[in-house]
C-alpha cells in the first residue's frame, strides 16, 4: 500500500464523508488570506498559538508547505434543514474536529513530522494560553486558512467539490506528507 492510499484509508477510518489525494504543487498561500484573518472577524487573530500572527509569516508558511511531495483532502459534510440551521452546522462543525483529532493523531503515529492543517484555529483549551506557552502542543493544529490557503481554491485545483449543493454544509481540511 502507498503512503497515499493508507493516509486516505486513515482518513476514511476517521469518519471523514471525503478523502482524496491533494497535490501540494496546486497549493498557492494568499496574503489577502491573512488579511481576512487579520480583520479579526472568529476573533482569533493574535490570540491563538495556531492562528496568525503566531503561525508564523506567509514565507515561513510557504517554506512548510514547499517540504511536501504529498497530501490528502479531507472533508466533512452535513445537511442542513434550511440555510439557518445553525445546530446542524455546528454538529458538522464537532464531528469535522473530532475526525480531524482521531486522523491527525494517527498520520503523525504513522508519519511524524507531516502536516495537518483543520478548519478554524484550535480550540482545545476553552481560552488558548497564548501568548504563554501552548499547554497541549501535540494537539494544537494550525487551519487551512491560517496557513493563507483559499479552501475552495484548493478543493477546486485537486478535482474535490467545496460545495454540495443547497443546504449542504462542508468542512475541509488536509494533510501533507512525503
Ligand atoms: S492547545 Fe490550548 S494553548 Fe495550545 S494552541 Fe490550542 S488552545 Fe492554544
Amino acid at each position: 500500500m502507498t503512503v497515499l492510499d493508507h493516509v486516505i484509508e486513515i482518513a476514511k477510518d476517521a469518519g471523514f464523508d471525503t478523502a482524496v489525494p491533494l497535490d501540494p504543487k496546486t497549493i498557492v498561500l494568499h496574503e489577502e488570506v491573512r488579511e481576512m484573518c487579520a480583520e479579526g472577524k472568529c476573533k482569533a487573530y493574535g490570540k491563538n498559538w495556531t492562528c496568525p500572527p503566531a503561525c508564523g509569516d506567509l514565507d515561513h508558511c510557504r517554506s512548510v508547505v514547499e517540504k511536501y511531495s504529498g497530501g490528502v483532502i479531507v472533508q466533512t459534510i452535513g445537511q442542513l434543514e434550511d440555510s439557518m440551521d445553525y445546530e446542524a452546522m455546528m454538529e458538522t462543525s464537532s464531528r469535522h474536529k473530532a475526525n480531524f483529532m482521531k486522523f491527525a493523531e494517527n498520520v503523525l503515529s504513522a508519519y511524524p513530522g507531516s502536516l495537518c492543517l483543520g478548519a478554524g484555529g484550535c480550540t482545545v483549551c476553552e481560552k488558548c494560553n497564548y501568548p504563554e506557552p501552548c499547554r497541549f502542543p501535540e494537539k494544537a493544529f494550525s487551519s487551512m486558512e491560517g496557513y493563507g490557503m483559499l479552501v475552495s481554491e484548493v478543493c477546486k485545483e485537486n478535482d474535490v467539490p467545496y460545495y454540495y449543493g443547497q443546504n449542504t454544509i462542508a468542512f475541509v481540511g488536509c494533510c501533507l506528507f512525503g
